[in-house]
């Protein structure tokens, strides 16, 4: 399929307040009070049609008309499985492809972002890391996954919400701390009061560790971290995911007993449970022993199987012997419930492969991007 060219107007979707105001007063000449009216059309309430905004004058709808865009990702494609759990693909104005995943709970109505099509880090049991990087997401693309899914939700369950998602994790395609830039423009719109206002408790990133990354984010922003840590050994670890060549545990570490933490906040650690990989009793001795001086709780995710990688699922039993070894050892752990695992929407199984119609995602050297 031929890729459609990139937008040649501007995103507005993308831009923090400061920004947009700049744009409106020096590139179309109105007064900054138009920018916030502006903002809060497209951000809080969630609209995209220009026409719709009708507290602006028609004079600067025409202007923005013309010169602006407001909708980078049409849908492509949606999933729901038997646990409620949907999963979203999206297409691009250039023609990719990436994915979203809404995960409705009792108390919480969370959403699973993508910063990236594709992955740089190439984690061995990821099948997102098969794809390699095709390309960052424009902050634009990044918070019209929200905006989109909050207007799916509320047409879908019927509410009256503007922003019924309460949480958002970024633990979709790609690794956010790469896409550093794009991933902050992002969250200070979400975060804006003028916008969505999601609270920063109820935002959590994750990374593989990139250590230099995860300062600047502690430094830049107040949201929370999670480090997908998946190996009690470096050994292990350079083996499962090439990021650590680069990084060793210990540096990661360091990283995260610098990391500024707000009052009664832990960091999340991922570990993937693989079996007879990372699953045995000496390795969750180990993990005690590496999160000792770290406020710390400890998600053990179920593998998800991905055919061809070679990886397999830790039984119950075995996770659960896992879990109890770190609790004994004061480090709070809990099994993750899977969830999407039927419409292949669960950790480490996006990569744009499953469902009718699926084609697998261009190659990068077919890409002209
Ligand atoms: N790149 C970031 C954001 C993605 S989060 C990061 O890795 O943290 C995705 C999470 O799913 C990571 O914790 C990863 O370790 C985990 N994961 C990857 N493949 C998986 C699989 N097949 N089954 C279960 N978890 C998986």
């Amino acid at each position: 399929m031929p890729s459609l060219a990139p937008a040649p107007r501007l995103d507005l979707l993308g831009l923090p307040l400061e920004q947009l105001t700049r744009l409106v007063v020096d590139e179309i000449g109105e007064r900054p009070f138009h920018a916030r009216q502006l903002y809060r059309w497209i951000h809080q309430r969630g609209v995209t049609d220009f026409d719709q905004m009708t507290d602006l004058s028609k004079s600067l709808r025409a202007k923005l008309r013309e010169r602006c865009a407001l909708e980078p990702l049409a849908k492509d494609l949606e999933q729901r499985s038997v646990d409620g759990t949907i999963k979203y693909r999206w297409r691009t104005r250039d023609g990719r492809l990436l994915e979203s995943v809404y995960m409705p709970a009792p108390d919480r109505k969370t959403l699973c972002v993508s910063t990236q099509v594709g992955c740089a880090m190439a984690c061995k049991f990821c099948m997102t890391g098969t794809l390699g990087l095709l390309r960052n997401l424009t902050a634009a693309e990044i918070v019209a996954q929200v905006h989109a899914v909050n207007r799916e939700v509320a047409h879908n369950e019927g509410l009256a919400l503007t922003r019924p998602l309460t949480n958002l994790v970024f633990m979709g395609m790609g690794e956010p701390l790469h896409n550093f830039e794009n991933l902050k423009d992002a969250l200070q719109i979400l975060q804006s009061e003028d916008g969505p206002n999601f609270s920063h408790r109820h935002i959590t990133v994750s990374t593989v560790g990139l250590v230099p990354m995860i300062a600047r984010l502690g430094a830049e922003t107040d949201v929370k971290l999670a480090i997908s840590l998946n190996a009690s050994t470096d050994a292990q670890r350079d083996e499962l995911m090439p990021v650590n060549r680069k990084w060793k545990i210990a540096d990661l570490m360091e990283a995260c007993r610098t990391f500024p933490l707000r009052q009664g906040r832990r960091i999340t650690f991922e570990y993937v449970l693989l079996r007879g990989v990372n699953d045995t009793d000496e390795d969750a001795g180990r993990l005690v022993e590496l999160l000792r001086d770290v406020p710390a709780k400890v998600n053990l995710i179920p593998y998800n199987e991905n055919p061809g990688l070679g990886f397999f699922t830790t039984g119950e039993e075995r996770a659960e012997r896992f879990r109890e070894i770190l609790a004994r050892g004061h480090v709070a752990a809990f099994i993750r419930e899977n969830r999407g695992r039927d419409i292949a929407a669960a950790c480490g199984q996006l990569a744009n492969r499953q469902g009718p119609g699926a084609a697998a995602q261009e190659s990068p050297s077919g890409a002209t991007a």
